[in-house]
């Protein structure tokens, strides 16, 4: 739980800075890899690139090694992951740049705001959906659907249960001392993503044995990133070629970029917390 405490502190004082980073002409690289280093260099470790999603983009987007890209005036989602011995801390926060989605933003912190409201031991996940979609449609918006907060576990950053952003017929109750990550994403389209070209964040499966020697040697560097996401840019010598091949192996898995499907804006907020028998505990507060 110490570990769950500091992984969090260490996470939200990152993210404040690296939002504070976020400005019309800035590279998103810069960012990213700011966020990284600061994260090892206040003391913890990275659980998984630095998100950084753009207008209707709504997750799993990260900068590529080089990558120019600077901000202009899009609603810019930071989603930043930090760990201890594998204890997770997953925060997200909305800029808003363009200075027009104020509300959009404000939707899904209200959200997350009136979810946090209710979590203590024993409450169920279907409550939590409620108010998060409630929330959000009381604003004038939908919640993006296939887009779910969720359990963690050691080295495990989507362990169940699956906190759906919206009506659900069926949840779990939570229990005392889960630790759980309520992430409401809104949005003025569909609400409902689909897969866009980008592909730079993948994750270990399950390693398997391979007969080719530079494909060992590939999975003996992968596997420094055990069970968690890793960014292609953080690799020596990112090859598409093997990424692919250990992706149709069922070696690893890839996360495409997710984007509005009808092309909405998106805003997310997103804290990580620990389940209490009368309320919860903030860690990335
Ligand atoms: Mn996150
Ligand atoms: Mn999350």
């Amino acid at each position: 739980m110490d570990k769950y405490r500091l992984a969090g502190k260490i996470l939200s004082s990152v993210a404040r800075d690296a939002a504070k980073m976020v400005k019309k002409g800035e590279k998103l690289l810069s960012v990213a890899e700011f966020a990284e280093e600061e994260i090892k260099r206040r003391g913890a470790e990275v659980a998984f690139p630095c998100n950084i999603s753009l207008d209707d983009e709504a997750a799993h987007r990260t900068p590529f090694k080089g990558e120019e890209t600077r901000f202009n005036d899009e609603i810019v989602k930071l989603d930043i992951g930090s760990q201890i011995d594998g204890y997770i801390a997953d925060m997200a926060v909305t800029i808003d740049l363009s200075g027009e989605r104020e509300e959009l933003k404000r939707a899904s912190e209200a959200a997350l705001n009136n979810a946090i409201d209710l979590v203590h031991a024993g409450v169920n996940t279907k409550d939590l959906s409620e108010t998060i979609e409630k929330t959000i449609t009381d604003f004038g918006y939908r919640p993006v659907a296939d887009l779910s907060g969720h359990g963690l576990l050691q080295y495990d950053a989507h362990a169940p249960p699956t906190i759906s952003n919206r009506c659900i017929k069926k949840g779990v109750d939570l229990k005392e001392g889960q630790v759980i990550a309520i992430e409401p994403f809104a949005t003025d389209g569909i609400g409902r993503t689909k897969r866009g070209n980008i592909l730079e964040i993948y994750r270990l499966l399950k390693r398997k044995p391979v007969r080719l020697m530079n494909m060992r040697r590939f999975l003996d560097e992968v596997e420094e990133y055990n069970t968690l996401p890793f960014a292609k840019r953080w690799l020596r010598s990112p090859s598409d070629i093997m990424l692919n091949q250990l992706v149709d192996k069922g070696i690893l898995y890839s996360f495409p970029v997710l984007k509005e499907e009808s092309g909405g804006f998106v805003a997310q907020k997103e804290h990580t917390m620990i389940v209490l028998e009368d309320g919860c505990e903030v860690t990335t507060k």
